[in-house]
């Protein structure tokens, strides 16, 4: 298979899959149920190099391949969907900077990507523009060196954590009218504001930015002046790989979970597994697992070669994210009442794989780039 892993690749993967296994499990239950950000971790992951997986050697990175780092986020998920997302929107961002930034920018901020306090976030979404960012308010305007930055972001994950805010602003008017800046969020000016009462995902930190009056160098800005719906759009592509494999470790715990669980209950004096209707749903989520990986891991391999991977990536996101959503519920029915209460993990995972079809582009979203995507080539053509 042209997704394998060579022997390092497998060891790096299988320690991931050991820590997330090992220490993680436990933790995203506390911080689920107490809806605690999971800050404390965050210094671990630096430890472990997972803050550092997209970033070229030069500037102390690990500069994993697209395959490598779908499979480190698949296993991170199955343990922790909450330490995925954190993990995929940090490394997302990294790459970006890596590719647009100025080189001042990089040599700035890219060596201390790696470290706990470096954490960076994505600040696209505003209260009036989700799926159309091409409308968003929040304003930059140019004074001598510096952009002076107006507005408030809305959804942006990591931000109570995060110090890069790599956000997106006006600058002149309609979908050629924004550009990107990076956004120190220790600056005078930046305001976060937690959202709580998260249905899921909820070691996961997302914020309301308010930005006022907040002053931002010209190199700090990303590629040229009006590109940044394009950025957006290749940041997304990317990102949206990174949502696939969450997705897929979702459907791989809940996977596990019902094959366990239907071993050990017993109804009718057998165990639950012996029953047909159970089989046909541990069934169909085996099936949808391989598909799942098999589209992330494609889309991955199609980025590593340098190919155009938008449409690769929109399917694998569009159909591991909806998985994740029926895997969850096959698994709470498997475990009938006790999957209804939070002390049983499946419940968890559940509510966690509900954003999955929402953020970095919604599963109609995601349709309309697949289904643009066969009217410029059809697929059979
Ligand atoms: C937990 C969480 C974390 C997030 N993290 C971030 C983050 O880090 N950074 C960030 O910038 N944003 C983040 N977001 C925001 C997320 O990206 C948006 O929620 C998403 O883009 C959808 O926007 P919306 O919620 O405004 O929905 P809307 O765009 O208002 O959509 C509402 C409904 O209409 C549908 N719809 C919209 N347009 C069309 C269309 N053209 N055709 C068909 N259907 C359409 C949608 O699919 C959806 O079903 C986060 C959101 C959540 C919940």
């Amino acid at each position: 298979m042209f997704w394998q892993l060579d022997e390092d690749q497998q060891i790096l993967v299988n320690a991931v899959r050991d820590y997330a296994r090992g220490e993680l499990i436990e933790k995203d239950g506390e911080w689920d149920k107490t809806e605690t950000p999971l800050t404390d971790e965050l210094p671990r992951l630096a430890e472990l190099g997972l803050m550092n997986l997209r970033i070229a050697e030069e500037y102390g990175g690990l500069a994993c391949s697209m395959v490598v780092y779908s499979h480190i986020i698949h296993e991170l998920a199955y343990a922790s969907p909450s330490v995925a997302v954190t993990l995929s929107i940090h490394n997302m961002v990294g790459e970006v900077l890596q590719q647009f930034g100025t080189e001042a920018t990089r040599r700035e901020i890219l060596p201390h990507w790696g470290r706990a306090d470096s954490l960076g976030t994505f600040a696209i979404s505003e209260a009036d523009a989700g799926s159309d960012p091409g409308s968003s308010r929040t304003r930059a305007v140019r004074e001598g060196d510096e952009y002076v930055l107006d507005g408030a972001k809305m959804w942006i994950s990591n931000g109570i954590n995060g110090r890069w805010f790599m956000t997106l602003a006006r600058t002149g008017e309609g979908k050629k009218g924004l550009s990107f800046f990076w956004v120190d969020g220790n600056d005078p000016g930046v305001e976060r504001f937690p959202i709580h009462g998260k249905t899921g995902l909820r070691g996961s930190d997302t914020i309301a930015l308010h930005l006022t009056g907040v002053r931002v160098p010209v190199h700090r800005r990303l590629g040229e002046e009006g590109q940044g719906l394009a950025i957006a759009l290749t940041a997304l592509n990317g990102g949206r790989i990174g949502i696939a494999s969450q997705s897929s470790g979702i459907i791989a715990a809940c996977l596990d979970e019902m094959v366990s669980y239907s071993k050990e209950r017993r109804q009718f004096g057998r165990p639950i597994s012996d029953f047909q209707a159970i089989q046909f749903m541990i069934s169909d989520t085996a099936v949808e697992l391989q598909a799942a990986r098999a589209l992330t891991l494609e889309a991955a391999r199609i980025r590593d070669a340098g190919g155009d991977f938008q449409d690769a990536a929109a399917k694998a996101k569009l159909y591991a994210s909806e998985s994740a959503n029926r895997s969850g519920y096959r698994a709470v029915q498997v475990h009938g009442a006790s999957g209804f209460v939070n002390e049983c993990r499946v419940e968890r995972l559940a509510r966690d794989a509900r954003v999955t079809t929402i953020y970095e582009g919604t599963s109609e979203i995601q349709r309309i780039v697949i289904a643009r995507g066969l009217r410029e080539a059809p697929a059979t053509a």
